[in-house]
């Protein structure tokens, strides 16, 4: 890559070794339980999180609405915070294609929902009512900054879940990512949910795929709603491979994506003319602001950095960016982005 591409960690490439497994892979007509490499994708990923079973599908997005498909029935509630990717992001497929009723807290700063809050929106019987069933929890919370939601919090919506007969669904497309960053085993993080699902896609470089673990009959219902989703795939054992190399060599070496962060983070609090806490920065992204007495517009930024730096970061709105680190973002990358963001604010007299 010669391009310094931090816009997010889906752009990452698969690694060669990826490649070499993905022209290798044995394979089998997937929709009906044939392909060899799919199955053991499903069963590592399924053992790894401490689930009884999980099924690969195309995108975390469909990883979720599938999710909240075999989780809840029309007319059921999902309780989830107002800046979870499945909110924001999803293009609402929980009601549009679901006919599930999304029940918005505000999330946090740390990514959480208040407990009392949750609490709140659960409803009584009563035939006013959508019937109150799961709730989705969001780790690393993408939106919040990367951040990594701390174990006790988990457990303790699994608690309050368990007082009113919930159903809990962790959004876990980075979900390594928060089990590096608390330095835990991510079964301590996935225990307290019914189901989980987690991105290959990203940080962990795979070209394509998420998986969806949980209970052996919660995954049935969620092969029958990838199949209607039309995420039935055939020979998928060539991106499974990819996926298998995903999780045995990409999840220990996220440390090095949160160092990069870090030293991304810190380069930019010293840089005048940009706001961010580096303490903020918890995983992968950094989350920053240009100050309002910096005399340049967000776009241009971003379009010099590319242009004359060969540099992309994402605009979020406003005065705010994400740069988000992954494998192909070395040291030595983050200093190239470091330099060409401070040139062009030097030059715009900050
Ligand atoms: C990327 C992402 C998803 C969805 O993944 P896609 O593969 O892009 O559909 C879900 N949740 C979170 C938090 C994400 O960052």
């Amino acid at each position: 890559m010669n391009t310094i591409d931090l816009r997010s960690d889906t752009v990452s490439w698969p690694t060669p070794a990826m490649r070499e497994a993905m022209a290798n892979a044995e394979v089998g007509d997937d929709v009906w339980g044939d392909d060899p490499t799919v199955n053991r994708l499903e069963e590592m990923a399924a053992a790894m999180v401490g689930k009884e079973a999980a099924v690969f599908v195309p995108s975390g997005t469909m990883a979720n609405l599938a999710a909240a498909m075999a989780h809840c029935g029309r007319g059921d509630e999902l309780i989830l915070g107002n800046q979870a990717h499945s909110f924001r992001y999803e293009a609402g497929g929980v009601a549009v294609l679901g006919g599930i009723h999304p029940h918005v807290l505000p999330n946090r700063p740390d990514g959480t929902l208040a407990l009392d809050e949750i609490e709140a929106a659960v409803r009584p019987d009563n035939d006013h009512f959508p019937r109150s069933r799961a709730i989705l929890l969001e780790n690393t919370h993408n939106i919040c900054g990367g951040k990594a939601i701390p174990t006790s919090y988990m457990a303790a919506v699994r608690q309050l879940a368990d007082r009113h007969g919930l159903v809990v669904h962790l959004d876990g497309a980075r979900v390594f990512n928060a089990a590096v960053a608390l330095n835990c085993p991510v079964t301590e993080i996935t225990r307290h949910v019914d189901s989980v699902s987690f991105c290959l896609s990203k940080g962990l470089c795979a070209p394509v795929g998420s998986l969806l673990c949980g209970p052996a009959g919660f995954i049935r219902r969620a092969r029958r709603a990838r199949k209607v989703l039309g995420g039935g795939m055939r020979q998928a054992g060539i991106l499974a491979a990819a996926g298998i190399v995903a999780l045995e060599q990409m999840i220990d070496r996220l440390a090095e994506d949160h160092a990069n962060a870090r030293k991304l983070a810190r380069g930019l609090a010293d840089t005048t003319g940009v706001d961010l806490d580096p303490a903020a920065v918890e995983t992968n992204m950094v989350y920053f602001e240009l100050n309002e007495s910096v005399p340049l517009e967000p776009a241009t930024l971003i379009e010099r950095l590319d242009r004359e730096h060969n540099v992309k970061i994402g605009g979020r709105g406003g005065r705010l960016f994400r740069a988000v680190t992954h494998y192909w973002i070395t040291p030595g990358a983050v200093d190239t982005a470091l330099q060409g963001i401070q040139a062009i604010l030097e030059e715009a007299g900050s």
